[in-house]
């Protein structure tokens, strides 16, 4: 362990450098947020209430920010839950995990005068787990069953959210997911010491009292095709995230201990979940005690070198092809990896994996950034006679990722998709090119943000209902 690690390991109390760290509650707390009711209302009550709210107009919900956070000011918590939760569906889960420097802190007037951000998700976390804690979060009780059912095919943020929208008019819901539990990325990519997992087992555990049929471990194009769940409801909404790993050809990539992102923190999250994970506890998919190269610079690549900072690995260096400025992931999430003792090795691609059937070096090839490309991002180009050596014990790719080929999966060649291979949709319904299928979230953005899949979610229910309404009308024109 670097000196930095130990520092943090020590500032971190819950993060004790041993391999019980994954299961401890405890451990769960994310400690750069710690938030307590008078820091709340502190902070909501710097809020300058301006004229023109730019942390809203930066929400992708459009949250009513400055109007909760004079609630919260007011102490009027059950009204400022209230307003938040009508435009969010897991308003704690955005407050914990959205990068908001970025979106709405980002884009704080007071930010902008140089006088430091409102914590705007801190505050939004705040009221809702305490709205929790009074149990003022009920679950959906239906006025008017209806008869008309939804099938949704995947069970993260954008389905959730679809379902809770749609289950509150009183349509029949179907959540169909190949996971053996609900949440998607929420549960088995996002690592605990960001969002812990009974913040969405509870919202899970609240949409089923609600009345939402779960049916997990249920793939479709294997359980069922698309054409067979669509005979069986009125609608479907296509919400399956992207899940295949960007690849990386080189010499040596099939050596033993380089693992796709996904593969690890999927272990690392089941292990926090109590689940008996072999691969874990037999030291194939645990950092403790090795020195780590996680390649990337997205928020992926940031999850696992802070996870594997946790499961107290010897070093943990982040290789990434551009500069800290050009780097996709958040800059807080940067920031709280550097403080954690994560080496960044800037401008360095690899260009080799070397070993006797397990890695043990990396030949990397330093970069300099040369003109923008058609993204207007500046051209990573290879140094000449710049190699040098790495020693890693294990690598973890995070290249991103692209979507499955769901026209084939779901036995369904005419679902049209982009070249991209994101489904293709109407943009103003979000209906796919077969009537009465809808998608929403990452199978139609590419790899986003979860505060943008509850937004389609949100938006694909509206389009749901609309299009459930004509066809019930067209029937009784016909009858
Ligand atoms: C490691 C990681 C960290 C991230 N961190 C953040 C973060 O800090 N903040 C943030 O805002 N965003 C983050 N994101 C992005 C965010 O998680 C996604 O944008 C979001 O979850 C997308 O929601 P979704 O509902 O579209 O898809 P998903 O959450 O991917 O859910 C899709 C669901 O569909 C199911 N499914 C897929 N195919 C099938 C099938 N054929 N049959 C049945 N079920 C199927 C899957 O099992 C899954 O449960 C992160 C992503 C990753 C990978
Ligand atoms: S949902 Fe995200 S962007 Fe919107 S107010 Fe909450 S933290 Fe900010």
């Amino acid at each position: 362990m670097t000196e930095k690690m130990l520092k943090f390991v020590k500032i971190g109390q819950q993060t004790p450098p041993k391999r019980e760290i994954l299961t401890r509650k405890e451990d769960f707390n994310e400690i750069y947020k710690e938030f307590i009711d008078e820091k709340a209302k502190e902070q909501s009550s710097r809020c300058s209430q301006c004229g023109v709210p730019f942390c809203q107009v930066h929400c992708p919900l459009s949250n009513n920010i400055p109007d909760w956070l004079k609630l919260t000011a007011e102490g009027r918590l059950k009204e400022a839950y209230e307003l938040a939760q009508s435009t969010n569906n897991m308003p704690e889960v955005c407050g914990r995990i959205c990068p908001q420097d970025r979106l709405c802190e980002g884009n704080c007037v007071i930010e902008q005068s140089g006088h430091g951000t409102v914590t705007i998700g801190s505050v939004e976390k705040y009221i809702t787990d305490n709205a929790w804690d009074q149990d003022w979060i009920k679950p959906i009780k239906v006025k008017n069953e209806k008869s008309q059912s939804i099938g949704i095919i995947g069970a993260g943020p954008a389905g959730l959210a679809a379902a809770e929208q749609l289950r509150q008019i009183g349509y029949q819901i179907t959540v169909y997911d190949r996971y053996d539990r609900a949440g998607g990325l929420l549960i088995y990519g996002i690592p605990n010491f960001k969002l812990e997992k009974f913040v969405v087992e509870r919202r899970t555990k609240l949409l089923q009292e609600g009345g939402i049929k779960f049916i997990q471990n249920f793939l479709v194009g294997k359980d069922a095709t698309l054409e067979q769940l669509q005979e069986k409801h009125d609608a479907i909404l296509i919400a399956t995230g992207v899940y295949k790993p960007k690849e990386i050809e080189l010499p040596g990539k099939d050596l033993k201990n380089i693992f796709p992102a996904m593969e690890f923190l999927t272990a690392s999250n089941r292990k926090g979940l109590g689940d008996k994970v072999e691969l874990f506890d037999n030291g194939t998919l645990n950092t403790e005690g090795k020195d780590i190269v996680v390649i990337g610079g997205g928020d992926t690549a940031m999850d696992c070198v802070r996870t594997s900072v946790r499961q107290n690995a010897k070093s943990v260096k982040c290789l990434y092809r551009r500069d800290k400025e050009n780097m996709p992931g958040s800059a807080r999430e940067v920031a709280n990896a550097e403080e954690e003792g994560v080496e960044f090795v800037w401008l360095s691609v690899p260009k080799e994996f070397l070993g006797i059937n397990t890695i043990e070096n990396l030949v990397v090839n330093k970069i300099k950034l040369g003109e923008p490309d058609d993204s207007g991002r500046r051209k990573p180009e290879i140094q000449k006679n710049s190699e040098f050596n790495l020693k890693a014990d294990m690598v973890i790719k995070a290249l991103g990722f692209d979507p499955e080929n769901l026209p084939k999966l779901f036995s369904s060649e005419d679902l049209r998709v982009t070249r991209w291979g994101t489904l293709k949709t109407d943009f103003d319904t979000m209906e796919t090119n077969l009537s009465g299928v809808f998608a929403a979230g990452d199978i139609i953005r590419g790899a986003s943000l979860v505060v943008w899949a509850i937004k389609d979610g949100r938006d694909a229910a509206q389009s749901i209902k609309k299009f459930l309404e004509n066809k019930e009308a067209k029937k009784m024109k016909v009858a």
